[in-house]
């Protein structure tokens, strides 16, 4: 079974965003990136299942600028087989990478393609059910558990207030939930071995993609600044603060 990750490249998790003084958006030159963190747990899936006997050779795909290949390696040091770097502008939008990763499946036919739920720097969370739609595979958002039985896959999903349990026919689709696995740790000879591993590149042109962006940002501003709190020494200190600032009435 051939399994395809999509794996973006995003501002690392731990970082501290900046905002353009303009608005128009967020800032990321000099800034640590990396893989977006749903994308970890999906190229991790895909790994233990191939370690597991199911899932025979994986490809990472990511389509983006040149420093996506740093993110491809990454996903080749945690045990994908084989990565493809589609050459595109950094802000490519959802519908797009959607139709792009579709062109991608029908020259790599996989059996299983996985997404992260959703990229943490736009969290849009739509490339993977767009895809979805668009190549008419199966869907299962949100996966926290996956098991395979022949050519059915069957998909756990946390949903408010329980678990749903999905029975898909493959090929299919998931996007993975934060509690589906832990990701591995990198080891430095695995990101030595991976630069031996094979990065096809390919452009947007070669895949006949129209990548024409429908949306218009307006604005990007940042979350209004809290006011400092007040320690007060006392419940009757407290009382008085509430009745002052009309939280609590009179009575
Ligand atoms: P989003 O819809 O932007 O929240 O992204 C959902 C998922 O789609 C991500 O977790 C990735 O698996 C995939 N994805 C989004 N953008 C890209 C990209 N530029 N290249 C490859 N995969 C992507």
């Amino acid at each position: 079974m051939k399994a395809m990750v999509a794996v973006k490249r995003v501002l690392d998790y731990n970082v501290k965003v900046k905002f353009k003084s303009d608005g128009s958006d967020v800032d990321l030159d000099n800034l640590k990136m990396g893989m977006n963190p749903f994308d970890e747990i999906a190229v991790e899936e895909a790994v233990r299942l191939k370690e597991a006997g199911v899932v025979t050779e994986i490809v990472v795909v990511s389509c983006g600028e040149a420093a996506c290949t740093e993110t491809l390696r990454t996903a080749l040091a945690i045990g994908a087989d084989c990565a493809i770097h589609v050459k595109a502008p950094q802000d490519l939008q959802p519908l797009a990478v959607a139709k792009t990763l579709v062109e991608v499946a029908k020259r790599i036919k996989p059996d299983l393609v996985i997404f992260g739920k959703q990229a943490i720097d736009d969290d849009s969370n739509q490339t993977g059910q767009m895809f979805a739609a668009l190549s008419q595979m199966p869907q299962a958002t949100f996966a926290s558990k996956v098991e395979v039985d022949g050519p059915v896959l069957k998909v756990t999903r946390e949903i408010d207030g329980g678990l749903q349990t999905l029975q898909l026919q493959l090929p299919c689709v998931i996007t993975a939930d934060l509690r589906l696995n832990e990701p591995r740790y990198v080891s430095l000879p695995n990101l030595m071995k991976a630069k031996k591993k094979e990065l096809l590149s390919w452009t947007l042109d070669e895949l006949n993609v129209d990548a024409v962006k429908r949306l218009r940002v307006i604005s990007v501003s940042p979350p209004p600044v809290r006011s400092a709190g007040v320690i007060l020494q006392s419940v009757e200190e407290l009382h008085h603060q509430l009745k002052k600032t009309g939280l609590l009435g009179s009575h």
